[in-house]
């Protein structure tokens, strides 16, 4: 097949030019990236490797964010030992990965400090007829096999100088986000490169440079083809980043709503005002999220979700409707690629229909407080909250203090009253 020849072709010209490139060497004088900042087991863990005549590098995330002069949240650490000889190393080492090995070094607290070996992009054509998983690299294929620029940056401890096989430090300084080799080719490897660059970009505010940006246009489908369970991880990082909604701002701007959320990411496509109204509610999130607020997922995920349910169970109001029913079936009709598990799919609705009773109870003065006694009510007094104040207000029950200030008496208590028909009592 002739696309797959010509693949075949760039990859092979794309490793010649990486075997060939000297990279750009920063030693500890021209760059800001002191011992002192880094986190110290990760420290720990790369001068062991060192001592014992390993090359250490801290790489990717941490290294970009030290230079953004940002805190990184985890430490990767690439080297030339082998799994086998890490774990010897390290007695608190554990070597995880099916395909490719690699060691979890465990500290107190839950860090864990990742350690790999040198590894390189698998060559299908090779691997095929070697019959092998090994995929273990140099340092300059290491540098070229991962994602963009600012995450292919390497901090050496044997000489504490940045290793800069791939234009990084230019990009960190230019603050841009650059496909590593030739886009078409990465992004078909892995589609998911898509939204890792439009993650970045959101989070350090990067342009994205010509062929990185032009090449999603023309690869955007692809991403519907990775794993729902892959995306959905993605997904996840996303939805605590304090970053969620300018995310989703680049995710609609480049049109990949719609190969991630399905009917659901088209609504968002077709309707401009829902898509403005998902923007606040998500700004909500991020603003809950960067003052360390500790929303559940079903509460994050409820946000994203709002205008769309809202606007099916606009649509189904005629009395005994099987909300649940409905909202299920239309979920699973949605044919999103992202795989929400089904428990979750499940808090969301619940917690959602008791939203749309708030609502509409602050507009009637009329409320069912037998919802109360429903296992989500707590959560959609939460969200509720965060749809309409845009945070969460003070007390155990937002939505009640809402709705009691609006609608209280005289007395202070609530209003009341008997429906005449059926005699119940009317809580206002
Ligand atoms: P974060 O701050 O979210 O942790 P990160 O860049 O460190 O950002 P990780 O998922 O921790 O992201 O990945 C660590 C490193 O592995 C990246 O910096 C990048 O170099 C490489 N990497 C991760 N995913 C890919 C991918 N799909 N393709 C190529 N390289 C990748
Ligand atoms: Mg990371």
């Amino acid at each position: 097949m002739k696309t797959t020849a010509s693949l075949e072709k760039k990859r092979k010209i794309e490793k010649m030019k990486i075997e060939t490139r000297a990279p750009v060497v920063l030693d500890r004088a021209h760059h800001p990236i002191s011992r002192k900042k880094i986190d110290t087991d990760a420290l720990k863990v790369l001068y062991r490797l060192h001592r014992h005549g390993f090359k250490a590098y801290l790489v990717g995330g941490a290294v970009r964010d030290y230079l953004l002069e940002k805190t990184p949240k985890d430490f990767d650490i690439a080297t030339d030992a082998r799994p086998g000889q890490i774990k010897k190393l390290f007695a608190n080492a554990f070597l995880v990965g099916r395909r490719f090995r690699l060691a979890h070094i465990r500290f107190k607290g839950g860090k864990i400090i990742e350690v790999a070996t040198f590894r390189r992009e698998p060559d299908p054509a090779e691997d095929e007829r070697k019959d092998s998983n090994n995929t273990f690299g140099t340092p300059h294929e290491d540098a070229f096999r991962r994602d963009i620029t600012i995450n292919g940056l390497f901090y050496d401890i044997a000489t504490f100088s940045i290793i800069d096989y791939v234009g990084g430090l230019d990009d960190i300084a230019r603050l841009r986000a650059r496909i590593i080799g030739d886009p078409a080719n990465r992004y078909t490897e892995d589609p998911v490169r898509i939204w890792r660059v439009l993650r970045h970009a959101a989070r350090s505010n990067l342009t994205l440079e010509e062929g990185t940006e032009s090449t999603i246009f023309s690869h955007r489908h692809l991403v519907a083809t990775c794993s729902g369970a892959r995306l959905f991880e993605e997904l996840n990082k996303d939805m605590h980043s304090g970053f969620t909604g300018p995310l989703m701002g680049l995710m609609h701007h480049y049109g990949i709503l719609p190969f991630i959320l399905g009917d659901i990411g088209s609504f968002f496509e077709a309707d401009s005002d829902s898509f403005t109204r998902l923007l606040s509610l998500l700004s909500a999130l991020d603003a809950s999220a960067n003052a360390g607020g500790v929303l559940s997922q079903h509460e994050r995920y409820s946000l994203l979700f709002w205008p769309w349910v809202k606007q099916i169970l606009s649509d189904c109001n005629q009395r005994g409707a099987d909300k649940i029913k409905i909202l299920n079936d239309a979920f699973i009709n949605t044919h999103m690629t992202v795989v929400v598990p089904k428990a979750l799919r499940s808090n969301i609705i619940q917690t959602l229909i008791i939203v749309d009773y708030m609502l509409k109870a602050m507009e009637t003065g009329r409320m069912r407080w037998s919802l109360k006694k429903r296992a989500r009510y707590p959560d959609a007094s939460r969200v509720y909250s965060l749809i309409v104040n845009g945070h969460i207000l003070e007390g155990r029950d937002p939505f009640e203090k809402s709705f009691r200030r609006k609608y209280r008496t005289r007395t202070g208590r609530p209003r009341g009253g008997r429906n005449k028909k059926t005699n119940k009592r009317i809580d206002r």
